[in-house]
């Protein structure tokens, strides 16, 4: 999430399966954005990933730097409100089964993402899950500013994706 430093230990785990992407089969070969290659060992970047119903329903992912100019178009407000929910609603690394923000556990037939910051081959960070409740009371109060920021973004990289989603309501996790 945005202005949370990298911090990679020596050992960190390989990016889960489940955070390989749908569309390519396999990791993510590069960035959305600027196509940098995602699988060089020091480029750090941004996976997301909605499941709808058991199916992927959006996938991206994003390198450090075209995140960071990404959120750049966001307002300070909004990114300062959604950081302050996430933070005071953290509950803790609960493993993949649970929203790491109300504690519920993820039902097959419901919607869910999971946001992880890797480096390579290599998760950077633990890995991050929302429930689609959280996710939407999380943007409740965007800006405007920050919701067209958000849907041009999506716009312009994802033409056609997500299926059956508004563009400016994709919930992100910067
Ligand atoms: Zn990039
Ligand atoms: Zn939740």
């Amino acid at each position: 999430m945005a202005g949370v430093e990298p911090s990679p230990g020596e050992d960190t785990p390989p990016v889960p399966e489940v955070l390989h992407s749908a569309f390519h089969e396999g990791p993510f070969p590069r960035c959305l954005v600027c196509g940098a290659d995602l699988t060089d060992p020091g480029t750090f970047y941004q996976i997301q990933k909605t499941w709808r119903r058991g199916e992927v329903v959006f996938e991206m992912a994003i390198c450090a730097e075209c995140a960071v100019d990404q959120v750049r178009e966001f307002s300070r407000e909004s990114l300062e409100k959604m950081q302050a929910f996430f933070r005071e609603r953290y509950r803790g690394d609960g493993g993949l089964e649970q929203c790491h923000f109300c504690g519920r556990g993820l039902s097959p037939d419901g919607e869910y993402e999971i946001g992880a910051f890797c480096r390579g081959a290599f998760l950077a960070r633990p890995p991050v899950v929302v429930c689609a409740e959280c996710a939407a009371a999380a943007q409740e109060d965007l800006s405007r500013k920050t919701r067209d920021a958000w849907g041009r973004f999506i716009e312009e990289n994802l033409p056609g994706v997500p299926k059956e989603m508004e563009p400016d309501s994709v919930p992100f996790t910067f």
